[in-house]
């Protein structure tokens, strides 16, 4: 058995910060989930199964769309702009501690894109002159995503009144930021209609996370995942855990799935759990999905098996 890695040590000394508040603990720079349902959300919209009627009189059984801040003492860089962004900055106040009273123009040191699909980049929109009306927001894409936001309206106004500053990813593409934090973009293959689309290894003094929202199967990989994970030496993972398995799309081809199931991704990664070297967390999830449910059969099996679901709020020592 491994020691345990940096990131389960600084949980333990940092307790449990979004149950608690943690205000007077020491806190170094962390990833803080901000959502963790798929593009649609979670009620998911237009949607009346019992999942989503529940989320929407048990606001403790929703979940935002699938984002993350890094933050390091009073600075957050967001990774991807959700339809729920007004929210999110909202729940990223008061762990950066900015001043309060009056419009914060300047929320965020940074933002950070995986991809153009709607769940990931359209709460750019409410950065624009109609809304929050930011002022040089420094967005950091890849050529190809910033060519999208650049050439195509309304998202061109963004850029022609400095709302935001298009920041294209160069060579590995590494971009330092605050308290000894890191961001390096990783292509994986996806639906790419508009745009590529990026992971991100969010590497800090503590420890290394990998952030990929969503992604093709894992086979559809140039390199196999878990080669990845020893590569870039991942201690906390969160993954595409949009779908659990077959029985939740009856009727759906295997084949034609455009993502990794939870228990394919199991499967996959059960040596490396097994190791104890690597936390293992599923974000992105489908209202579809069981592991939705917190003390439902398909997260007891998750857990069970030493994998996490994400939660809104989760932090990850960085
Ligand atoms: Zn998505
Ligand atoms: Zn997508």
């Amino acid at each position: 058995m491994r020691r345990a890695p940096a990131a389960l040590l600084s949980l333990a000394l940092l307790g449990c910060p979004s149950e608690d508040g943690a205000k007077d603990m020491p806190r170094g720079p962390a990833l803080v989930v901000l959502g963790t349902a798929q593009d649609g959300g979670l009620p998911h919209v237009g949607c009346s199964c019992e999942r989503c009627a529940r989320a929407r009189t048990d606001p403790g059984a929703g979940r935002k769309v699938a984002s993350a801040a890094v933050v390091a003492g009073a600075q957050a860089w967001l990774i991807d702009a959700t339809p729920d962004l007004p929210a999110q900055l909202e729940d990223l106040a008061p762990r950066t501690g900015r001043p309060r009273g009056g419009v914060d123009r300047a929320p965020l040191a940074g933002l950070f894109l995986t991809h153009a699909h709607v769940g990931h980049y359209v709460g750019l929109a409410l950065l624009g002159f109609e809304a929050l009306h930011a002022q040089a927001l420094p967005v950091h894409a890849s050529p190809r995503m910033a060519a999208f936001l650049r050439d195509n309206a309304p998202w061109d106004q963004l850029v022609r009144l400095d709302n935001v500053r298009l920041h294209m990813f160069e060579g590995a593409g590494t971009v330092t930021l605050a308290g000894g934090v890191t961001v390096a973009p990783l292509q994986v293959p996806h639906r790419d209609e508009y745009t590529d689309t990026h992971g991100f290894v969010i590497a800090g003094p503590r420890a290394r996370a990998l952030y990929v929202p969503d992604s093709a199967p894992w086979a559809a990989w140039p390199r196999p995942l878990p080669e990845v994970l020893a590569a870039e030496r991942i201690d906390v993972a969160l993954l595409d855990g949009c779908f659990y398995s077959p029985d939740e799309l009856p009727g759906r081809d295997l084949a034609t799935l455009a993502h990794p199931l939870i228990v394919d991704t199991m499967d996959l990664l059960q040596p490396l759990i097994d190791a104890g070297g690597v936390r293992v967390i599923f974000t992105h999830l489908n209202h579809s999905n069981p592991a939705v449910d917190p003390g439902g059969a398909a997260a007891l099996e998750i857990r069970r098996r030493g994998f996490e679901v994400a939660r809104d709020g989760l932090e990850i020592p960085l």
